[in-house]
């Protein structure tokens, strides 16, 4: 069996190749364009897409070593994500697969990511969490806590109820006027820095839910106090303001996940979405296991953010579950995980 799957959902093009489970090629265009808007331009990202998508694929199937007629199926992500950037993945899928005479697989994007820990390589030890596992899903448009019963039946036991934690480290870090991601730029920075240097407010929400608007706030009003007396402010303590921001968020997701971890009782505990690379957020992960004799699972820095190979390898799983989709399925810009 053999999948070709496609990512468009957001500001990346992206291709892979999927033979049984191993992944055989992934090519992944990013978009640059958006860095001097601090932010990912819809319109702009779509044109991109438009412009990558044949390469890209093209691509994917020659460093593969497959030609398209030996392709069993294309899977590609219907939503959720930016509109325009989804339709010309979506577009290209459906045509392609019309044109082969092959199935399409319609995938959900953030099921995606949790199953990037299913994605096996030919030279990998290829470890894989067993089921039900306990997923920390952070991404720059979501922060869940989801229970994983099986490939297609996940659970969100919890979720923020306004910004996502990537979308709070990218806002905090434009405001530090730094470049855009934030997400590496703070990650990098706070390597260098104290993360007790300075505190911000955490939020005091019941259960399993996040909330990172509030800290967002903290973070503004402190920050502009500080230049207020110290126009350099920024520049002179940017390593210590990342390493407590990092700090700030870590402490929230770890908290709420301990307790889910607590309540359950699973101890075995992944992390996946582009937040996931965060280096302070894997030594989170890392001293848990540790401390509280978790079976953690840490995805290689390449399936973190979003790439095609997690589109593919759901798209395997689904095609041997016969799960096709028909072509008149449109793309979906909101929805949770299913
Ligand atoms: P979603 O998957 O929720 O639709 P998305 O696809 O835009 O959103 P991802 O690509 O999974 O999100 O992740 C992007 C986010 O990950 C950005 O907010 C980015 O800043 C963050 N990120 C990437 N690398 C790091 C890092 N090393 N440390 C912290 N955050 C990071
Ligand atoms: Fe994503």
């Amino acid at each position: 069996t053999i999948i070709l799957g496609i990512e468009s959902s957001c500001d990346d093009t992206s291709a892979a190749v999927i033979k049984d489970g191993f992944l055989l090629s992934s090519v992944i265009a990013s978009q640059a364009v958006h860095e001097a808007y601090g932010g990912v331009v819809p319109e702009l990202a779509s044109r991109a897409h438009q412009q990558n998508i044949v390469p890209v694929v093209h691509e994917a199937l020659k460093r593969a070593g497959v030609t398209k007629e030996e392709l069993s199926a294309v899977a590609f992500t219907r939503g959720p994500g930016l509109m325009g950037s989804l339709l010309v993945g979506v577009s290209f899928a459906k045509g392609f697969a019309r044109a082969l005479g092959i199935p399409m697989v319609e995938v959900n994007h953030l099921q995606g990511h949790v199953m990037a820990h299913f994605i096996k390589e030919p030279d990998g030890e290829n470890v894989q969490p067993s089921l039900p596992f306990i997923c920390l899903l952070v991404s720059g448009g979501n922060s869940q806590i989801i229970r994983v019963n099986a490939y297609n039946d996940m659970e969100v036991l919890g979720q923020t109820i306004d910004d996502a934690a990537g979308e709070a480290i990218d806002k905090c870090s434009k405001v530090m006027g730094l470049g855009y991601p934030g997400g590496p730029i703070i990650d990098k920075l706070a390597r260098q820095g104290n993360p007790n240097a300075y505190t911000f407010s955490k939020p005091h929400i019941p259960g399993y839910n996040y909330s990172f608007s509030g800290l967002k706030t903290s973070f503004l009003y402190s920050l502009k106090e500080w230049v207020k007396e110290d126009p350099d402010f920024v520049e002179h303590h940017k390593t210590d303001l990342a390493a407590s921001l990092e700090k700030t968020i870590v402490d929230i997701l770890m908290d709420k996940l301990r307790k889910v971890v607590k309540d359950t009782g699973i101890k075995e505990v992944a992390v996946a979405g582009g937040v996931s690379a965060n280096n302070g957020l894997r030594n989170a992960f890392r001293e848990h296991a540790k401390k509280y004799g978790w079976n953690i699972f840490i995805p290689k820095f390449g399936y973190t953010t979003d790439n095609a190979a997690m589109i593919a390898i759901t798209g395997y799983y689904k095609f041997l579950d016969k799960d096709f989709c028909t072509i008149d399925k449109p793309a979906y810009s909101r929805v949770t995980i299913k």
